[in-house]
């Protein structure tokens, strides 16, 4: 048996560069872990057999639950006639932008590597990682990193200043697909990502702050005003900086000081189930 931590990412930006042949579009992004984590708990079997059991109960436990696709192509690749069965604890809110599911994928492709004792380089795990998902080659690595093409293309930073992180994620849902028919590649301001390199180079919390940006946001608050009102109100309380992750529809604002981050979550937590506070991670996963 093992257990796995599995931690949420968030955006530190996102830009999108292009729409291409394949149906995916192109982006650049910066994105990072923080410590509000699942925890996958695999236990081996003789049967050969992939079982899933996970504590909510709007998630698939199927097939069609991204933990079980990676301990399939395992399987598969490396003609295991084992099985496993992964119990998810999940506490990374679902369909929130903090890439719940991908992040459950890679631990398993990394916790089976080990249980079933693959030898696979963690290179080669995000390339395996890839075919479930464009966030799972990430979230295989964890850290820090700026990512480019699908997704998968990653060039790693150190991670940015130890801060607290205020996620608050609003009821309403929103669909990624729907998000991005209404973005206008051709109108859309971009974010300043080199800007953004070079203040994590340089751990200048303030130009991380202010360089904050997604270009998703429009198209979200649009479709989500509460969103785009859950944003000016960490603004409000005096967040040091603000954004939304991925599509939404979380939104999250870093603070240098714990008391200030529980300021922020006191705000919120009055009219908001799901407001957490964490630590931002940021290093990669030994
Ligand atoms: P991203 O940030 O990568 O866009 P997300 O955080 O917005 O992802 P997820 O929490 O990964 O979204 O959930 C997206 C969909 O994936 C949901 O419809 C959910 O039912 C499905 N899903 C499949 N497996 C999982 C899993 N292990 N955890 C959460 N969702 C899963």
């Amino acid at each position: 048996m093992k257990v796995v931590k599995a931690p949420a990412k968030i955006n530190l930006t996102l830009d999108v560069i292009g729409k291409r042949d394949d149906g995916y579009h192109d982006v650049e992004m910066i994105m990072t872990t923080v410590d509000l984590a699942d925890r996958i708990q695999l236990t081996l079997l003789e049967e050969d057999l992939i079982q899933i059991d996970i504590n909510v109960g709007h998630v698939p436990s199927d097939k069609n639950n991204l933990a079980y696709q990676a301990a399939k192509i395992l399987k598969e690749q490396f003609n295991i006639k084992t099985g496993v069965s992964i119990y998810i604890d999940k506490q990374i809110p679902v369909s929130a932008g903090l890439a719940g599911g991908s992040t459950d994928a890679a631990a398993v492709l990394r916790g089976l590597n080990e249980l079933w004792s693959l030898g696979i380089s963690i290179d080669e795990l995000a390339e395996i990682g890839l075919s479930i998902g464009s966030d799972v080659p990430f979230c295989v690595h964890g850290g820090t990193a700026v990512a480019r093409g699908r997704g998968e293309k990653l060039t790693f930073l150190p991670a940015p200043p130890p801060c607290w992180v205020v996620l608050a994620k609003p009821p309403q849902g929103v669909s990624t697909k729907d998000i991005y028919q209404r973005l206008d590649l051709q109108m859309m301001t971009h974010p300043d990502t080199k800007g953004m390199i070079e203040a994590i180079d340089n751990q200048n919390f303030k130009g991380i702050c202010q360089r904050l940006e997604n270009v998703m946001e429009p198209a979200t608050f649009e479709l989500a005003p509460e969103v785009s009102n859950i944003k000016e109100r960490l603004i409000q309380f005096g967040a040091e900086g603000t954004v939304m992750s991925g599509s939404g529809p979380t939104v999250f604002s870093l603070t240098k000081s714990e008391a200030k981050a529980y300021r922020l979550y006191n705000g919120l937590k009055g009219f908001m189930d799901h407001v957490f506070v964490v630590r931002l991670l940021g290093n990669r996963h030994s």
